[in-house]
């Protein structure tokens, strides 16, 4: 950090510091701003859970000592809203954890055995049939793994949420870049919604979304953790036929 002493500077030196100091401050007034907005949203998101909780948890003391179908609605509300309280939790925590600097080290990882692993422990929870799919026996690239698990965990969780087909990961090499494609065959996402995924809290059906435990911060978390070792995230989707999200890594190395 260079200390740049206040005088003896000409006109249009000083008007050149006066523009970057205005850019920092406008920086600062941005992130401030997108600070207080992810706060009152997050604030927003956890009102929702607690209020059906309260709201049932106050029927179930009135009447649902006598009350069997009520203490079945309740419980069955106050465990739903309980199990999403805590994914939306878990949630803001990575996404406050991807603001600051990271300390991870990238590392060499073969991806289609550390994806079979993912498919392994997915397919475990007895749901879904995850299937894998590559023209190589292996691929090797730079990254940070836990992040990397962290983005195909939301990845295949959103495929078994919004779809009741089985799900296909496919990895490809191609020129110097590798693909990690998540595919479903659920009810996709229209062109008017698709470039919005990505953003905080954005949901294209919240209704929906509640029912299936979502809370829009998914896609935008996923993203931010690929972008934090250099990679990227699409999503190509038709509604009708399904999605496919992709991660792409660019730090290959051939061996
Ligand atoms: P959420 O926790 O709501 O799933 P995301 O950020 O992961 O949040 O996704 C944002 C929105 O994009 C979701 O609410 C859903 O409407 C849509 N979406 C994401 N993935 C899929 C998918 N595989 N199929 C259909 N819609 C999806």
């Amino acid at each position: 950090f260079k200390r740049i002493p206040l005088s003896g500077q000409s006109k249009d030196e000083l008007e050149v510091m006066g523009e970057s100091f205005n850019r920092m401050i406008g920086r600062l007034e941005r992130n401030h701003d997108q600070q207080q907005q992810f706060l009152s949203d997050a604030s927003h998101e956890l009102k929702t859970p607690i209020t059906v909780i309260e709201s049932y948890s106050s029927l179930l003391k009135r009447w649902g000592m006598k009350d069997a179908a009520i203490q079945e609605e309740a419980v069955e509300a106050i465990h739903h809203e309980a199990i999403r309280m805590k994914q939306l939790t878990e949630h803001l925590l990575q996404a406050a954890s991807q603001s600051g600097p990271s300390a991870d080290m990238e590392e060499e990882i073969e991806l289609i055995s550390f994806c079979e692993q993912m498919a392994q422990t997915f397919r475990r929870t007895g749901k879904r049939d995850i299937k894998l799919q590559s023209e190589d026996k292996e691929i090797y690239a730079m990254t940070i793994p836990h992040k990397l698990e962290q983005v195909l965990v939301i990845l295949l969780d959103n495929a078994m949420k919004y779809s009741d087909a089985d799900i296909q990961v496919v990895i490809k090499r191609q020129m110097d870049e590798i693909f990690i494609s998540v595919k479903d065959r659920g009810p996709g996402i229209s062109p008017e919604h698709l470039p919005h995924v990505f953003e905080r809290f954005y949901r294209v059906d919240s209704s929906r979304a509640r029912k299936t435990g979502g809370n829009g911060l998914g896609l935008s978390i996923a993203r931010s953790l690929v972008e934090s070792f250099d990679g990227k995230l699409g999503i190509q989707s038709k509604v009708g036929e399904g999605t496919v999200v992709t991660i792409i890594l660019s730090h290959q190395i051939l061996i």
